[in-house]
């Protein structure tokens, strides 16, 4: 293998060395069938076996109980803010969103198509850079559900809790931190996440839905985007993301080698505290996100001036530290920090910061 660096992308994003070796042994010829897995039907037993296990994995690591279903699906995260108002609005023809970053302003314009959506709350008056806290969220009782994301990829900012919302069914993006700590999946009417972030390489997302809540979309729903089609034909009404689906498996198992979302959770905080306690020393660095609602997934920060920023990212691709450009609605940097970022390499950014700060 050559050199690999700390690669920092937001998505897609940085993949276990291991999964990636054994995906490559296994690339020509799949355990003795004589074939890849991009090349074997999705209907033979070969790939089948790999679906039912990956399924049954997921099933057990977010302890998704019976009353959930766990569908692949086509199109990424962006394909649900369509799918989740055709299938889901119709209740009431309402819908509340809270409004914390970038994806979530998409997901609530997308939703606007299909019903009337209320802002339960937003973060917009301060670009983004907290959360709100439960007491200024603005439940409407009548709303078919409450969508939000957990963890805001882009302003490196994360719920710390679950929004209480009394009946309506809550509905969360969590592209960007799913699988990074335990979570109860009764709590939610429907989680979804595009895997490219935290799962698997791009191509598909993972959507867990309340079982009751399947089968009242919209008569023009598009087959492939109707929860009661996916459902029914167990995500194989059409040929699957197959390759995507089975690096998902192999993540996986890797996930359970590491000691599952527990391990995971303890990691999340010990990885990101090595940049966050460099921001908090520093006088040079600037947090981008409120402190109560930074992320351990994204973590945006920046200096005093975008020339100086310029010089920190050019300096830091040189010495191995990858992709740390901030998006462009925050400016600075951004390390994303998956699960698949080996403690070191946030440890070694977090040193390469100090040295940078003393010689500039
Ligand atoms: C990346 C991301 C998306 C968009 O995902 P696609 O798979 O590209 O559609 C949506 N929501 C969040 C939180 C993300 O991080």
């Amino acid at each position: 293998m050559s050199e690999r660096v700390f690669n920092f992308s937001a998505g897609p994003s940085t993949l276990p060395l291991e999964v990636l070796e054994e995906a490559a042994k296994e690339m020509t010829n799949y355990r003795g069938t004589g074939m890849s897995v991009m090349e074997m039907s999705h209907r033979g037993k070969p790939y089948m076996a790999i679906f039912e296990e990956t399924k049954a994995d997921l099933k057990r690591i977010l302890k998704v109980p019976d009353t959930h279903e766990i569908l692949f699906t086509p199109g990424g995260a962006t394909m649900q803010f369509s799918a989740i108002p055709m299938n889901l609005i119709g209740k009431t023809g309402k819908a509340d969103y809270a409004v914390t970053g970038n994806f979530s302003t998409v997901a609530m314009k997308e939703a606007k198509k299909y019903g009337e959506i209320h802002v339960a709350c937003s973060s917009e008056d301060k670009n983004h850079t907290y959360i709100p806290a439960q007491k200024d969220i603005d439940v409407s009782e009548d709303a078919s559900y409450f969508h939000y994301c957990s963890n805001n990829t882009i302003f490196g900012t994360e719920w710390q809790y679950v929004p209480e919302t009394g009946e309506v069914p809550l509905v969360c993006d969590m592209s960007s931190n799913i699988l990074s700590m335990p979570i109860d999946v009764s709590k939610y009417g429907l989680i979804y996440a595009g895997v490219q972030k935290n799962m698997a390489p791009a191509g598909a997302a993972v959507v867990i839905v309340n079982k009751d809540l399947v089968g009242n979309e919209h008569p023009l729903t598009p087959k492939l985007l109707s929860y009661k089609v996916m459902s029914e034909s167990d995500s194989m009404n059409n040929t699957p993301p197959c390759y995507t689906i089975y690096m998902l498996g192999l993540v996986l198992k890797w996930l359970d080698r590491q000691g599952g979302l527990e391990a995971m959770a303890k990691l999340k905080a010990e990885r990101s505290k090595y940049i966050y306690d460099v921001l908090d020393d520093s006088k040079m660095f600037i947090g981008c996100a409120e402190k109560e609602a930074r992320s351990d997934m994204n973590v945006t920060f920046r200096t005093s001036s975008p020339e100086l920023d310029d010089k920190f990212i050019k300096e830091a691709k040189a010495a191995g530290f990858d992709t740390l450009k901030g998006h462009r609605a925050v400016g600075g940097m951004r390390a994303s920090i998956y699960n698949a970022m080996p403690i070191e390499g946030t440890k070694e950014l977090a040193a390469f910061m100090r040295k940078f700060e003393l010689e500039n």
